[in-house]
Order: structure tokens, then sequence, then C-alpha cells
């Protein structure tokens, strides 16, 4: 066991990373540092990372103050891809579940990073759901593999950088007066998400034009359920600025949902309605558009499969987050470059970032010119 716990920190390398008792403690409750690596192929490590919220986030059906994440390495030659999972509560995955899951996966018997078709199929294989876990893997293993090419990700699926839309920033639901002030930090921005799906809806509206008159998207989260009076929403809302409306109504509702589609002044958009690739053609006809975010789709590959076949289908295609770090918010970026409108705000909602890639500029997705997703340690965690 010695001898081969010895091996097993030389060939890995990863010693200085976790300290010998990080090792002994491999899958033990360590709070702070557990690490899944192999002798061969690919190695594996990740550490949870409590992810702290600038301000209390409040959805129509939640609220909370810090978000759960999972930062991960994979690791090969001793080059390295940085991945992550975040993982809102309401989505049901935490840190027990991504532990689980990354603990049950041998990517040591990969031994080509390049053959990604086959990691990534093994990876969804696993154990079902667990998207945020699978896209911790998938992300690393993209930012592993364009270091390898040495090429960014939108390069090597051969978008042009300067095709970024604007990102929007996302606007909780709160008191007028932290709205004002929330709109106001937002000044670099020039479009706005806003929270709605409350008996507030108006107020939260009218409150925001009381201070900018720049344009609007809306999220509901399913917080509709009478599809007259969201359609009477939507028409005032389409007078007051707005510009789309996501997921105005539960993803059951799918006939209440197609006949407001087809009715609907305004384009809208599947978030909830839509997670995975077989989903896109599940939404085709009910809504005008996608909301493709990495966390729920198992990552990178998955996503630009979404929005190939997105396209294909003639449907619009936003780009969305969690909140995470800049990590998953570069790796998204990648996709930028096709869609009609991003939503990567999910970096500049929390105040412990580790990571730095992808910028706003001037309210505009910028990608950087670094190979894989472009993102570098500002502190080191691991
Ligand atoms: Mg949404």
């Amino acid at each position: 066991m010695k001898t081969n716990r010895r091996k097993f920190i030389r060939t890995t390398g990863l010693l200085a990373l976790v300290g010998i008792t990080g090792v002994e403690t491999l899958f033990a409750a360590s709070e702070k540092k557990t690490i899944r690596t192999s002798k061969k192929g690919l190695s594996l490590s990740f550490l949870p990372y409590d992810l702290q919220l600038r301000h209390t986030f409040t959805l129509a059906n939640s609220s909370r103050n810090n978000t759960p994440d999972v930062l991960t390495r994979i690791e090969i030659d001793g080059v390295v891809g940085y991945g992550e999972a975040s993982m809102p509560p309401y989505l049901g995955e935490n840190i027990e579940t991504a532990t689980r899951f990354l603990t049950s996966l041998d990517l040591g018997q990969f031994k080509d990073p390049f053959q990604m078709d086959n990691i990534l199929k093994y990876v969804d294989s696993v154990m079902p759901g667990n998207t945020a876990a699978k896209a911790a893997v998938d992300i690393a293993l993209h930012d592993l593999v364009g270091k390898l090419m040495k090429q960014p990700w939108y390069k090597i699926w051969g978008f042009d950088p300067s095709d970024t839309p604007n990102t929007s920033f996302t606007i909780g639901i709160d008191t007028p007066e932290v709205v004002k002030q929330k709109v106001t930090e937002a000044a670099p921005f020039k479009i706005l998400k806003v929270k709605l799906g409350l008996s507030t809806d108006r107020q939260m509206i009218e409150t925001i034009r009381s201070v900018t008159d720049r344009p609007l998207c809306v999220d509901v989260n399913q917080g509709w359920t009478d599809r007259v009076k969201a359609l009477e929403m939507i028409h005032w809302l389409k007078e007051k600025g707005v510009v789309f409306v996501e997921q105005p109504m539960p993803k059951t509702a799918i006939d209440d949902m197609a006949w407001l589609t087809q009715n609907s002044p305004l384009p809208t958009i599947a978030d909830e309605s839509c997670q995975r690739l077989p989903d896109v053609m599940k939404v085709h006809g009910v809504y005008n558009g996608i909301n493709i975010k990495l966390m729920k789709c198992t990552g990178m590959r998955e996503a630009h499969q979404m929005l190939t076949l997105a396209r294909s289908l003639d449907m619009k295609v936003m780009i969305g987050c969690m909140t995470e770090t800049s990590c998953a918010i570069s790796a998204a970026a990648q996709l930028a470059p096709k869609a009609d409108w991003a939503d990567l705000d999910g970096n500049l909602l929390i105040s412990n970032d580790p990571y730095s890639g992808m910028q706003i500029v001037d309210g505009k997705v910028t990608l950087v010119d670094k190979p894989g997703i472009g993102v570098k340690e500002v502190k080191q965690v691991f």
C-alpha cells in the first residue's frame, strides 16, 4: 500500500497540490481537498469551492447568498486543463453528488485526450443526471485539448471572435431601492436581464424604467401559469422595450407554451424546458429559441451540438450560465460568436473568482486569443 502510494504520488506529480495528508484522505470526508487521479493516462483532480455572491440572488422560487461549486483539473504530461461544476441548489446537484460522480470515474484508462468523443461518452454513461459534474470534466478536457493544439476553441470551431454579442447583466428580484442600485452598478452593460415571475413584475419593470431606457430581456423562470395573462404581460413588456421572454410558463405546460409562442409579439426562449440535445427537437415549435448552458447539457461538446441543431432548425440561440467562475464562463464564451444573445455575467456576480479569462469590454463578450478556454489562475486554490 505504502509503495503504491509513493509510486502514485511520484507518477502524478500532484503531491505539491494536495500534500501527503491530502492523498491519505483520498476519499475521506476531507472538506477542503479531494483528489482522484491515475498512474497512467488522464489524471483528474477536483476541489469543492463555495462561490460567494455579491448580492442575495432571488428568483421566482428561491433565494441564496452562495453557490456550491467544484473546480476540476485534468492533466497529462504536465499540461493542465481547468473545469468547473456550478450547482445552484434548485437543480439537484451538490458537493456530495459531484464528489460521488467524479470519484467513480476512471479517466486513467484514456491515454489520448483527443479521443474526446469516446471519453465524454464514457463520462455520460457512468451515471444518469449529474450534468454539472459531467460539464466539469468536459470543460477541463476541452481546455486540455485546446492547450495541446495551442488554439482557443472558438478558432478550432471556426468562429469569428468579433461576432460575439453583448452580454446581458442579470437583475434579481428585490426592493425598488436595491433594484435601482443594481441597475446603476450595471452601467457598462447594454442589455439587462430582469428576473420576473412574482406579483411584483410590473413594479420591477417600472422601477428599472425609472432609471434607464436600455433594452431589457426578461426571465420568468416558469413563474406565469395563465397563458392569457402571460400574453397580456408580454404585450405590455414589448411596450416597455423588452426584446425577448425566457421560460414564461412551467416546463410541463407544453400546449399553453406553444399557443403563447404562436401569439407572442416577442420571441420566447426555452431554458428549464431545454436541458440537453434531444430537448432541442422537443421544444422546436413550442419556443422560438433555446438558452444553452454548459451546466445543463454536460459541457462544451453537447452545447456545440445543440447550437448547430438549433441553427439548422432556424431557432434563436442564447448562451447562458449559472453563477460560475471565469472558468465555465470563458468555456461558454467560446460558443458566443454563433449566439443571438449572451447572458454570461455569472462570474461578475461572485466575489471570489480564482480565474480570469473572457472579459466584458464595453458590454460585449470579448474572447482572448489564448489556447483552450483561455483562462489563467489569478488565485491558486488547489
Ligand atoms: Mg433562465
